[in-house]
């Protein structure tokens, strides 16, 4: 008996694991990373960093293909005789399909999206017009906001996702970290400051 639940939880977290993959692990390499400031530190807008929140993106979606190799071992695990693995692998893979399918219907979308690098391309081009905030507009992204480094500014209120970056908290407790989180921001905004 105590050997079936732990398999199911093995097949669980597997399960709930394999989809995280591909933005958990394939752009912390330093090579994809060259030309960004080091985690946590703010990031400098450029269309560098616009195209980073797409490939980010991606690399979430491609977890939500990756789900299906959950669901397709689960299935053959419960065809091969060690069925509680497969239903752990099985519940994760359809958790997570649920959970990314429910955003497509207006739930949370996944940490970045095409919004987002929507957004920092305004603030690039406002920071290029007349309208800008100072005459030599910086903008960076910190956690909580984009802000102009040379006057300060909160030019946007939009919180800084996990932009794959090899992060500052160590591989095991920033790999925890974004397990858990999805990749999306882990503080609450605070309002009160500037
Ligand atoms: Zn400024």
């Amino acid at each position: 008996m105590l050997s079936a639940i732990l398999f199911l939880i093995a097949g669980f977290l597997l399960g709930h694991l394999i989809p995280r993959v591909p933005f958990m692990v394939l752009c912390r390499t330093s090579g994809f990373n060259k030309g960004f400031p080091p985690h946590p530190e703010p990031i400098p807008l450029s269309p560098r960093l616009t195209q980073r929140v797409l490939h980010m993106r991606w690399f979430h979606r491609l977890g939500t293909y990756t789900t299906f190799l959950p669901l397709l071992f689960g299935y053959l695990s419960i065809l091969g005789g060690q069925s509680t693995f497969g239903y752990g692998l099985f519940l994760a893979g359809g958790w997570t399909l649920l959970s990314r399918g429910q955003a497509l219907l207006g739930g949370a979308p996944v940490a970045c999206t095409l919004e987002m690098a929507q957004r920092l391309q305004m603030v690039m081009n406002i920071a290029d017009s007349e309208d800008a905030c100072c005459p030599h507009p910086q903008p960076q992204w910190w956690v909580e906001s984009i802000r102009c480094e040379s006057c300060s500014k909160k030019l946007e209120d939009m919180m800084r996702p996990d932009l794959g970056r090899p992060r500052k908290d160590g591989f095991f407790r920033g790999w925890l970290r974004l397990w858990l989180s999805e990749g999306r921001p882990m503080v609450v905004p605070d309002d009160g400051k500037n």
